[in-house]
């Protein structure tokens, strides 16, 4: 959509160095920390700031990522609430296998909700340092962003005017459905995508954690897991059929199912309760690239996709918010553009390493209920590895948990 409406362009009305399009915790996060550097910006959303902020989702972050906002002053409220996690178990033919990541590799998980996060992240950047962020906002559209004066435009919900911001960069940080991927000239991005063909139910429990860990349940009818949000709050998943109906779900055939895929000897029997989130996740992951087209630069979900196989797609957000927010302020401050050159090429290297990890864990976690007995023999295969090697037990918690340390941003 460069200059797709150049006719209705409505007149400048601001100019700023930076629009971001999206307030989520991409969004956020390269906001606070522009805001910080002095780099003016405003971020424009399309949703209220109460939906964003009870937006369920993720819950994993991994400790590189924490340390990261700590160090830019923005993790105060989750390192005081939130726990911390250094095993998964794996329950399988009835038996439990549990995987001590932090022991092997030195790090390990912070358990926050997202929508905490992100209601630390707005209330930081409007409340604290009075940062512009316009909520509720439709239409936005991108113009010029292959011109040295790109700008973005939005229909205000209040008023139903056009209103345009002039700016030298564009950052995309709508999300998997946002506008702004859109931006980028079919010949010039190109889409990597792969399907699992399957489909999980999320859902949350208002019921407390019925184990001390994240569970993986590998069974013939199919892939559970369970996860710590909070105390009152677990996350469960169950396989079921792509596109399936959440109606076919009625909450006995949901418990039940876990209850069965989730069964080992010596395990907790899970809580049950009211089930307050119930929906259908088509498990597919996808990558555009570049992530960056003149002046536009896509970060987070806007750019790549991972199924909540293994807990990346936050922390990917979060590794490229604090790329672009690197870039953008040595080019604001120096003119120096050499951050912004090699944006797209340094996010990718990690997008792809938890691609490739996503997809072989995926394998795992389907293949015993595929059908198909070569898929399952492999499954297994990786697994008895997993147990039996020190070797294969380092890479993986290496990958699990992202602990690619020379990599993490500072
Ligand atoms: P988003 O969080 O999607 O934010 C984009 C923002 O842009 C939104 O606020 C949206 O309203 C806004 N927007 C959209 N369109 C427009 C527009 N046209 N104009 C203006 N604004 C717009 N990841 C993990 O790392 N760990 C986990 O444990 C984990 N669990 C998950 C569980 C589930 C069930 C799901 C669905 C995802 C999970 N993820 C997890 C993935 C994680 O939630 C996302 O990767 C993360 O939200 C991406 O952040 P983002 O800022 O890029 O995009």
């Amino acid at each position: 959509m460069i200059d797709s409406s150049p006719t209705a362009l409505p007149p400048s009305e601001q100019r700023v160095p930076v629009v971001i399009v999206g307030a989520g915790p991409a969004g956020l996060t390269l906001a606070n920390i522009l805001r910080d550097a002095s780099v003016g910006c405003v971020v424009l959303e399309a949703e209220s700031r109460e939906f964003i902020e009870r937006r369920p989702r993720a819950g994993f972050l991994e400790e590189w990522a924490v340390r990261a906002l700590e160090r830019h002053g923005l993790a105060g409220g989750l390192l005081e609430r939130a726990s911390t996690h250094s095993t998964c178990e794996f329950r399988i033919d009835g038996e439990r296998h549990r995987f001590p990541y932090t022991d092997i590799s030195g790090h390990h998980h912070f358990v926050y909700p997202q929508p905490l996060l992100v209601t630390d992240l707005v209330r930081e950047y409007t409340d604290v340092k009075g940062g512009d962020i316009r909520f509720r906002v439709r239409e936005v559209e991108l113009h010029g962003i292959d011109t040295e004066r790109p700008s973005v435009s939005y229909t205000d919900p209040d008023s139903g005017a056009r209103r345009r911001i002039d700016c030298a960069i564009v950052a995309g940080c709508d999300g998997a459905r946002g506008v702004t991927r859109s931006a980028l000239p079919t010949e010039r991005a190109h889409l990597a995508r792969l399907d699992y063909g399957v489909g999980w139910l999320a859902l949350l429990a208002q019921a407390p954690p019925s184990s001390d860990c994240v569970v993986f349940g590998i069974h013939p009818r199919g892939f559970a897991a369970h996860m710590a949000r909070s105390p009152e709050v677990t996350r469960y998943y169950l396989q079921c059929p792509p596109g399936d109906d959440p109606e076919n779900w009625p909450d006995d055939r949901v418990w039940s199912e876990l209850h069965t895929r989730l069964a080992a000897t010596g395990a907790t029997p899970l809580t049950e309760g009211r089930l307050i989130e119930k929906r259908v996740l088509d498990m597919h992951n996808h990558v555009v690239q570049p992530m960056a087209y003149g002046r536009l630069f896509l970060a987070g979900d806007a750019a790549h996709l991972v199924a909540p196989i293994a807990a990346k797609g936050m922390n990917l957000a979060l590794h490229d918010a604090l790329l672009l927010a690197d870039a953008l302020i040595a080019y604001h401050r120096k003119g120096d553009a050499g951050g912004l050159r090699g944006y797209s090429a340094a996010c990718l290297r990690r997008v792809w390493e938890y691609q490739e990890f996503s997809e072989w864990f995926a394998e795992l976690l389907h293949g015993p209920s595929s059908g198909d007995p070569f898929r399952a023999g492999n499954a297994t295969a990786r697994l008895r590895r997993l147990f039996h090697s020190p070797a294969a037990a380092a890479a993986f918690a290496e990958s699990y948990i992202g602990s690619t340390a020379s990599r993490n941003p500072q």
